[in-house]
């Protein structure tokens, strides 16, 4: 998909997001709040649900929460309209509850959506119930700040997911502050290693696609720079379309070495 497309499609979901009464979120919204960000990037983050300022506006994380998430971004060089920003359910729950199971089973297929057409690298989770799509049965105080392949059901094809803790959490308590510092300060060397596990895998693609018979173990295609370790003054730019996609025009999944380099 070229970038027009994928903003085309994900306009799309938030049509049909905005009109929806799948679950009995809608009744109590003010406006529903699909998500936002850049269409071709690399990273997305997913959230709870909307609060009180989220859905006056119909926009993710513009409240408090949004404003650390937004210095969190900002301490490893990112804004967040280099990154996608979307929550689990897309309507608030009244009064700030936490959303019910039947809620976030209804939302799925929206969240599923938009990764099939993000087919995002990494995938950063905020918060106990968005770890819980990606991580079943993880506990947050164990698993914030660990990486894990993303089952690709999840509608993400090829991902690593990083949980984090819920911003609002750290905006309680000083120690969750500082560890979601420690574990944002990661994503980009976790970038890095997503990136080099989509090279990977495009090219063991692209090796059966040339020679099936020939069927080889899957080998790298070298992605060199994407595996050296990272000078500590070099910062990792979130790419728009960096990695290698499945579904692009014929070319793109071959393994042009320019799309690994570091900026
Ligand atoms: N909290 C969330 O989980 N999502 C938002 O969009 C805002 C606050
Ligand atoms: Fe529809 Fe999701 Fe809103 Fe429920 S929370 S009404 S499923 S968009």
């Amino acid at each position: 998909m070229t970038h027009a497309e994928r903003q085309a499609a994900l306009e799309a979901i938030a049509a049909e997001v905005r009109d929806c009464t799948r679950c009995r979120l809608h009744a109590t919204r003010t406006k529903a709040v699909p998500g936002e960000g850049d269409a071709s990037t690399e990273v997305v983050f997913v959230g709870e649900g909307p609060g009180y300022n989220e859905d006056q506006q119909g926009r993710p994380f513009v409240g408090r929460a949004g404003d650390l998430l937004v210095k969190l971004l900002g301490s490893i060089g990112w804004r967040r309209q280099d990154v996608f920003i979307t929550n689990v359910v897309k309507c608030r729950p009244p009064d700030n509850r936490d959303p019910e199971p039947d809620e976030i089973a209804a939302c799925a297929p929206y969240l599923a959506r938009q990764l099939e057409v993000l087919d995002p690298a990494l995938l950063v989770t905020l918060g106990r119930h968005s770890m819980g799509r990606f991580m079943p049965g993880a506990r947050i105080s164990q698993a914030h700040g660990t990486v894990h392949p993303v089952d690709p059901a999840t509608g993400a094809r090829d991902a690593l997911v990083l949980a984090m803790y819920h911003p609002a959490a750290a905006l309680r308590t000083p120690a969750i502050e500082t560890e979601s510092y420690r574990d944002i300060a990661t994503v980009p060397g976790v970038l890095l290693e997503a990136r080099a596990k989509r090279a990977e895998h495009a090219g063991a693609r692209a090796a059966d696609l040339i020679a099936p018979a020939e069927a080889e173990p899957a080998t790298a295609p070298e992605p060199e720079s994407a595996t050296e370790p990272l000078p500590e003054s070099e910062p990792v730019a979130v790419g728009a379309a960096v990695t290698t996609r499945l579904s692009d025009e014929p070319g793109d999944g071959d393994i042009d070495t320019d799309q690994l380099q570091l900026f």
